[in-house]
Order: C-alpha cells, then sequence, then structure tokens
C-alpha cells in the first residue's frame, strides 16, 4: 500500500463525509431507517474488514492475550461488511488490479472513488472509543485495545471519538 497517502487525522479539520460523495440514489443506502444493529467480528493481526468498498479497516495489533480483536461494526443495512485480509486489501487499492471491492454502490459512483483514490491512518481504539468513519458508520471494540489500520475515499474523515452506545 505504498502508494496511498498517511493522513494526519487530528490535524486535517474539516474533512468530508463518505455520504456527500455518492449520488442521490447511493445515498439513501447510507441513511439508516432504523437504528443500526451491530454485527461482531473476532479478528486477528492481518485481518481486515471491508464497509461496501467505502472503507476498510485492518487490525494492526490486538492488545489482549491471544492478540485477539473483538469488533462491532455500526453500518447502515445497505452496506454490506465482509472479512478480509491485509493482503487482499493491498491488492484491491492496487491502481490497475482485476480484483476490486465488493461495492454497494453504482458504478458512477464506484468509478469517482476509484479516481479519487484512497488514504490511510493508524488509529489506536479502546473500549472507551468509537472509531467513526463521518458519514458512514463506526466501530467499537470489546475487551482490548486494537490499533486500525483504516482505509477511506481520499478526503473522507475518520476519527475516535467516546464510544456512543454504551456496551452491556
Ligand atoms: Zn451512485
Amino acid at each position: 500500500m505504498s502508494d496511498i497517502k498517511l493522513i494526519e487525522i487530528d490535524s486535517v479539520p474539516n474533512r468530508g463525509r463518505c455520504v456527500d460523495r455518492l449520488c442521490a440514489e447511493c445515498e439513501r443506502l447510507l441513511v439508516p431507517l432504523k437504528a443500526l444493529r451491530p454485527r461482531r467480528f473476532r479478528l486477528r493481526r492481518r485481518q481486515a474488514l471491508v464497509f461496501g468498498g467505502l472503507a476498510a479497516v485492518i487490525v494492526g495489533e490486538a492488545r489482549s492475550q491471544g492478540h485477539n480483536a473483538w469488533v462491532f461494526s455500526y453500518m447502515p443495512p445497505g452496506v454490506p461488511v465482509h472479512r478480509s485480509s491485509e493482503s487482499a486489501v493491498a491488492r484491491m487499492l492496487e491502481p490497475h488490479s482485476s480484483e476490486t471491492w465488493e461495492f454497494c454502490v453504482c458504478s458512477a459512483c464506484r468509478q469517482q472513488l476509484q479516481d479519487r483514490g484512497w488514504e490511510e491512518a493508524e488509529l489506536e481504539i479502546s473500549p472507551a472509543h468509537d472509531l467513526a468513519f463521518h458519514g458512514l458508520g463506526w466501530l467499537t471494540v470489546r475487551r482490548a485495545t486494537v490499533v486500525f489500520r483504516v482505509i477511506v475515499p481520499a478526503g473522507v474523515h475518520v476519527s475516535r471519538r467516546p464510544r456512543l452506545v454504551a456496551g452491556k
């Protein structure tokens, strides 16, 4: 992923929302009509989640015994969440790769996202935090802090914030 720009999250204000990059039809995918229901994943280092081709995370490090990351995703129902791996994500990010994300958006939006490119950031998320993809959804972790490599369309804001939904 050497061609991806590494960004300093905290120093880049007023970045965009994912939903604003899409046409009106695709935008509806990202506007949940019901409360978001979390999906639970157990991941190890170098395993990844891909969110409808709109964002991805790779587990860089999980600070638990056994190095497991317990991740909950809160994404709109129109956005599929797939397990993947660091190497598969790297292949999909190559400019002329034959492999592509499993996009949940139309071909015009997809082309636009590909043309603008992707950015990567690293964020450490504890169980007290959310990892928020602005204009898309968010992730939480349980039990152990996880360091994520986060991939988003260039200019889309990702951040760490105090956890929104109280845990059980
Ligand atoms: Zn579209």
